[in-house]
């Protein structure tokens, strides 16, 4: 039986988010077909990295530590992921859907003649097969994939699972990588410079979802709460997508990650994209017309209502008590 190898990445010298959700996907699979769960993490400097992931459920963790990898290039990347699968015997291997996953993935499915299942939300396992799921039509529709053959490397999407939070311990294991002659270069990083409101430094939010209903809304009803807390508007993606607000209001896994201390979620319903986005916030209030949204879960104070007798009540109440 092979194993299980999550890919994890590190960024600004810590693992990723997205690398302890693998985490919880692998330990899933692995529990379910008793596969060990082993990761690879890759980079200069790593090994405190290597060293907490080893120690929250990344089991056996390779730690290719290496000053060719210290900038991401796809060809050291792929060397030292050869090394990992070489050294772990894993059969499985899971990646993040971001930027480095997509430019990975396909190199390892190629090289290991395998499949690719890309873009992934979840994974289950039935009998002994196993199933990943997927989205289409805009997330109309579902898609099952079920491999017939391994090994097989699979990207899973950022924020569609918790991150894995119990205790385990694994160990950390040197790996070297022998990097030949690339032939790409690592030139710059550059950080997209942020237009408008910056969420992440907010200390309040108030974001509305879907039934905010339109622009005109957001601006006649959320808006109003957020100047009468001093703080700042955010939104769900649907928000988004529709073009009401730009894509720098948008909180979640493919929008940014906040943590106010203060966050008043109207008409959002709590998926898990969304949660991931806000759920570190210190104090949560929801305002919802639906007493079961998952958006409850994670509030300290919950409003069932309707969000437009609730919030102009709300904000009025502050304005008074503000004077
Ligand atoms: C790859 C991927 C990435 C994603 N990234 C993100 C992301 O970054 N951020 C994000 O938010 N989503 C993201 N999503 C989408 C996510 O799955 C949800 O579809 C989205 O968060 C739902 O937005 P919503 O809660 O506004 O809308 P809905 O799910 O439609 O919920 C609307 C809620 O409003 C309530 N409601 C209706 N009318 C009223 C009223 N008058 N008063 C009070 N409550 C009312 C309803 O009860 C319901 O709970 C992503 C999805 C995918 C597949």
């Amino acid at each position: 039986m092979g194993s299980i190898l999550v890919i994890a990445e590190i960024q600004k010298g810590k693992v990723r988010e997205a690398s302890y959700e693998l985490v919880s996907f692998a330990r899933k699979i692995g529990g379910a077909t008793n596969r060990e769960v082993k990761s690879l993490v890759m980079g200069q400097g790593i090994s405190a990295g290597a060293e907490e992931l080893s120690k929250k459920g990344g089991g056996e963790v390779f730690a290719a530590d290496d000053a060719a990898l210290a900038n991401y290039n796809l060809d050291a990347a792929f060397a030292a992921v050869q090394a990992a699968i070489a050294a772990s015997s894993a059969d499985v291997i899971l990646l993040s859907n971001t930027p480095t996953g997509w430019d990975l993935a396909p190199r390892i499915a190629a090289s290991l003649d395998a499949g690719l299942a890309s873009d992934c939300f979840n994974v289950e396992v039935e009998g002994s097969d196993l199933v990943f799921f997927r989205r289409f039509f805009n997330g109309k529709f579902d898609s099952r994939l079920r491999p017939t053959a391994l090994p097989l490397v699979a990207t899973m999407q950022p924020g569609a699972t918790a991150a894995f939070e119990g205790a385990a311990d694994g160990k950390v294991t040197a790996l070297s990588v022998s990097v030949g002659a690339t032939g790409t270069k690592f030139v710059e990083t550059k950080v997209a410079a942020a237009k408008g409101v910056d969420l992440t430094k907010a200390d309040i939010i108030v974001s509305g979802g879907r039934s905010v209903g339109s622009p005109e809304k957001f601006q006649e009803v959320i808006k109003p709460l957020a100047d009468a807390l001093g703080g700042a508007m955010g939104a769900s993606r649907p928000v988004v997508d529709a073009g009401w607000l730009p894509h720098e209001y948008q909180v979640g896994s493919s929008g940014q990650v906040v943590s106010p201390k203060l966050y008043v979620a109207c008409g959002i319903s709590g998926a898990i994209q969304h949660l991931v986005g806000m759920k570190a916030s210190n104090f949560i209030i929801a305002i919802n017309k639906d007493a079961d949204a998952p958006i409850f879960e994670v509030a300290n104070v919950g409003v069932v209502g309707d969000l437009f007798e609730v919030v102009p009540k709300l904000t009025e109440a502050i304005k008074t008590a503000k004077g």
